[in-house]
């Protein structure tokens, strides 16, 4: 379980492989021979400071690490989803036929920042999900999973965060918010897109990825084992802001060159968040609606998002259910076609979302279920009660900047 960051060349060059389409056969030569000129190189990227990943599934020697006591946690681990975060509000609430699902679905870049400082302040600090649980065996020899014990610094809450959709629709780029993830001069995730005037912006301050990466900069005890979230992908619009989608109505070779640019210009992104504690999981290719398509139609979903998404990324064993529906209508107390078919494919984690961070552990078959709580104008609005475990929306709600629709603690 343990993973080092040290491991990571190895993993990132059999990806690369995966990627390149190198299946069976060895590489050409184990050293790959490095141009002269590349050592002559005056500007490299600067070395990016060491990231250390832990597994909270293991307890520090003696309890104790950097001064810190750790103790065992068995109880719920929260869990919350965001989408992308406004980065301009005034484009985001223009008042067109785009601003009330905007309004009802995401939250601003302030209102993101003050939901980070209250969850830390609440002594929350951050897991990743796939430390959670685990694949065992059990007494019958049949694989299952099982919820892992955490140790966590004494006091502290596990708090597991997920972001769906950080594909950069190209619907969402007139709407205020970030187009794409870049590796900026000092090395680090950073995001681009034009602001309101037009122009390039190039920022660690307006999109969720590089904000949460600053503030566990700033607060580094708010993930002890170097966990930031799950990066819920599609695949239809590409990811992260590359367009590394095919097209099966028209495809040229002119597309596919510039298909194979975008996945080479997001490998480094990809290989950088990995690093610094992001993971990733599937939200389905064509953001599918996993309760009512037909299954042969899922197959060759799940066959394309492994094709375009799993080839750069990698494997994952979490789902995220696009609409937050559940397959074959009611996924913990049926295990039908759909489910049955996704779990073969290697999905063990399957995530929707709902009133609390519900977790079900499936008995007839390896996989559990969890639900996900949502920050985001509609919770902000209507579920101030729900939330106050990690933030009060009194506190949050940028209700300048939001469309002028009903807010249920306002009237209350
Ligand atoms: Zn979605």
């Amino acid at each position: 379980m343990r993973r080092l960051t040290c491991f990571l060349p190895a993993l990132l060059l059999a990806l690369t492989l995966a990627a390149c389409g190198v299946s069976g056969g060895e590489p050409e030569a184990q050293t790959p021979s490095v141009p002269e000129e590349a050592s002559q190189e005056p500007e490299a990227a600067p070395e990016p400071p060491p990231y250390a990943i832990l597994d909270p599934t293991v307890m520090p020697e003696g309890g104790v690490r950097d001064g810190v006591a750790y103790a065992a946690y068995d109880g719920i681990v929260e869990h919350l989803f965001f989408h992308p975060v406004i980065a301009y509000p005034e484009l985001a609430f223009d008042g067109d036929n785009q601003a009330n699902g905007l309004d009802d679905y995401m939250v601003t870049v302030g209102e993101y920042n003050k939901i980070l400082q209250s969850v830390y302040d609440k002594g929350f600090v951050l897991v990743d999900i796939s430390d959670v649980w685990s694949e065992a065996t059990g007494e019958d020899g049949q694989p299952k999973m099982v919820r892992n014990t955490l140790y966590l610094p004494e006091g502290k809450k596990p708090l597991i965060l997920s972001f769906d959709d950080t594909n950069y629709y190209q619907y969402m780029l007139a709407n205020g918010f970030a187009y794409k993830l870049i590796i900026d001069d000092s090395g680090k995730i950073a995001s681009w897109g034009l602001n309101p005037q037009g122009n390039e912006v190039v920022s660690r301050d307006l999109d969720a990825i590089p904000i949460l990466d600053k503030f566990v900069e700033e607060h580094p005890d708010f993930s002890p084992f170097g966990a930031k979230g799950c990066l819920s992908l599609t695949g239809y619009e590409g990811i992260l802001g590359y367009r590394t989608q095919t097209d099966t109505q028209n495809w040229t070779e002119a597309q596919e060159a510039s298909r194979q640019r975008e996945r080479e210009a997001v490998k480094p992104i990809i290989a950088e968040l990995k690093r610094t504690g992001w993971t990733f999981g599937s939200h389905t290719w064509g953001h599918l609606r996993l309760d009512s398509k037909p299954l042969e139609h899922i197959q060759a979903d799940t066959q394309r998002w492994a094709d375009e998404v799993g080839s750069l990324v990698g494997p994952t064993t979490i789902l995220f259910y696009p609409h937050g529906s559940r397959p074959d209508g009611n996924d913990w107390k049926n295990t039908g076609p759909v489910f049955q078919y996704l779990q073969s494919q290697g999905f063990r984690v399957f995530c929707s979302v709902g009133i609390e961070s519900f977790s079900y552990i499936k008995k007839d078959i390896c996989a559990v279920i969890c639900d996900r709580l949502h920050p985001d104008g509609t919770t902000l609005r209507h579920s101030r009660e729900r939330y106050l475990q990690f933030y009060d929306a009194k506190d949050i709600m940028d209700t300048a900047v939001r469309p002028q629709r009903e807010i249920s603690w306002a009237i209350e």
